[in-house]
């Protein structure tokens, strides 16, 4: 995708060049491609395209500097008692609740996410984190192992150290929070460099960590594209990186990684399966649907885009389904009536409308929606109504990429075991979920589904007690719940000898 540093821009000013002490693995040209990966990055409203803000992406030098703050923070919060380190962590769950309608607002506007969205879910999801590993960071104890009268054994869990997140533009303070809470917990320090079309929220969520009295340097931002994503894997001083962001990056994140041989988290794409049973209840179906196709404009990595219906309620489905959406309400993301907003880019835009073309070149039947011209401020903003597909089939591009859009393929089925084969065939596995009244049928469907993240009789709710990640090219490691610790720790064993040595020299 075209991203900001397409958009008309007078100068490129000097890139951040390195300073002295340069400690980065690979050598690095300093040419025309250097200054425009290096040059400022310029945030627009999605909804208007007029800017938001100019920020300064990121070079060595500040890398640099950044991680050698980091390095000095992690040692003194390292050094904290698990417990001491979730008070401050709750502290920051505090703060960031009593900045939901402010920092709501400053989301919306540089997503193009509704303000009824944001205002419940973005910042509340991102407190629920940080509450949540703050209360767990004292539990994550190790073990004792008996090793028999003469010796015993022991596990520490560790911190790994300086963390890199990086992240993507969809949920932008979400996944900001959904990586350093767990991090900092487990007593890292995170640089984050958030996505360059989304850049805002992280600065506050810097800003709210500092006040909550965590050490200077302990979570820091960098802005930048992927040139600086690539600065901040290579440095020697990173032990991990954690991305969002789609499943080419993932590849070429996880190679940059294995020259460290760093250890990687990597939440990706998906392109997931909805089955809806003939004897679903049907209003919580087209609901379920609704949820994982439209919330968001469809930007969410999660949704359930090839929605299986069963033949015998495909029409009563589909016409539920219409009647809900015609009267959804698409416009300003800061009008709190707004359900549908802007989506990220003139460009995403355009990927979207293509795949919106293509699916009615390929023979499908586009049953509603389509990208639209708002009037007044709006008129230079990305729009697309719902879409909804019918009369497709599991092989065009619409059922098999990722469009990241509000666009729903409606899949007829009628064979149970034939459904799972067609979810299942796809080379993405990050969730599924299953719409049916019996559960025995539901739990027997969902263990033979190849995704990580899945639901029965709804869609796209992520607790924070629960994992969240996926199987196949959709990810590596899983964010969320207790399992979060162990990506973000290393185990130490420890041997303790209670007698002589028994040596045989
Ligand atoms: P991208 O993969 O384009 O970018 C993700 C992040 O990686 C951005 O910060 C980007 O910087 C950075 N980046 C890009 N290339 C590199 C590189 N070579 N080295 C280091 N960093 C790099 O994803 P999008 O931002 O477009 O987000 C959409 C994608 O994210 C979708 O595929 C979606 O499914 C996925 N996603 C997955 C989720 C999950 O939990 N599984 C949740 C949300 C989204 P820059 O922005 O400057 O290009």
């Amino acid at each position: 995708m075209t991203k900001s540093h397409d958009l008309p821009r007078p100068d490129l000013p000097r890139p951040d060049l390195p300073g002295p002490e340069y400690r980065f693995a690979d050598n690095i040209a300093f040419d025309d491609q250097w200054a425009a990966d290096f040059a400022p990055i310029i945030t627009v409203n999605p909804a208007t395209n007029q800017i938001l803000a100019e920020l300064q992406a990121a070079g060595p030098q500040e890398i640099n500097q950044k991680l050698a703050r980091a390095k000095d923070a992690q040692r003194q919060w390292a050094a904290l008692t698990p417990a001491e380190r979730g008070r401050k962590l709750r502290r920051v769950a505090d703060l960031l609740r009593a900045e939901n309608d402010a920092l709501a607002r400053l989301e919306s506007q540089d997503t193009g996410k509704p303000i009824q969205e944001t205002l419940v879910v973005d910042v509340a999801s991102g407190a629920e984190c940080f509450e949540y590993f703050a209360a767990v960071a004292a539990t994550d104890t190790g073990d004792y192992v008996d090793l028999g009268q003469n010796a015993f054994g022991y596990t520490r869990r560790e911190p790994i150290g300086v963390v890199a997140a990086i992240g993507a533009w969809n949920y932008p303070l979400q996944i900001a929070c959904w990586k350093s809470a767990p991090a900092l917990a487990a007593g890292n320090a995170v640089i984050f460099k958030p996505a360059e079309l989304t850049p805002l929220s992280a600065i506050e969520l810097e800003r709210i960590i500092q006040r909550a009295g965590l050490p200077d340097g302990i979570f820091t931002v960098v802005q930048g594209r992927a040139a600086t994503g690539q600065l901040l894997i290579a440095h020697q001083d990173i032990g991990k990186v954690s991305l969002t962001g789609e499943v080419g990056t993932g590849k070429r994140v996880m190679r940059a990684a294995a020259a460290g041989l760093k250890r990687v988290t990597l939440e990706l794409g998906g392109k997931s399966p909805m089955i809806i049973f003939a004897d679903a209840d049907l209003d919580d179906a087209v609901s379920g649907a609704m949820i994982g196709n439209f919330y968001s404009a469809g930007e969410v990595c999660s949704n359930g885009t090839r929605v299986y219906v069963h033949d015998d309620i495909r029409a009563e489905f589909i016409d539920r389904l219409l009647t809900r959406i015609n009267r959804m309400v698409i416009g300003d993301p800061l009008d709190p009536r707004t359900q549908i907003g802007a989506v990220i880019s003139p460009q995403h835009h355009q990927k979207i409308m293509n795949y919106i073309e293509a699916g009615q070149r390929q023979g499908a039947i586009l049953l509603c929606g389509g990208g639209v011209s708002l009037a007044g401020e709006l008129k230079g903003g990305n729009f697309v109504r719902p879409c909804v597909f019918d009369g497709g089939h599991d092989d065009m591009a619409i059922a098999r990429e990722e469009i990241f859009g509000p666009v729903m393929t409606i899949l007829p089925f009628t064979d149970e075991s034939d459904v799972i084969a067609r979810a299942n065939n796809t080379e993405f596995g990050l969730a599924a979920g299953v719409f049916t009244r019996d559960l025995a049928r539901g739990h027997r469907v969902i263990a033979q589904l190849r995704a990580g993240t899945c639901w029965i009789n709804h869609y796209n709710v992520t607790p924070v007690e629960l994992p969240f990640g996926g199987m196949k090219l959709s990810g590596i490691g899983r964010e969320n719940s207790r399992l979060a610790l162990d990506h973000f720790s290393e185990i130490k064993s420890v041997y303790v000898n209670l007698s002589k040595v028994d040596a045989p020299y």
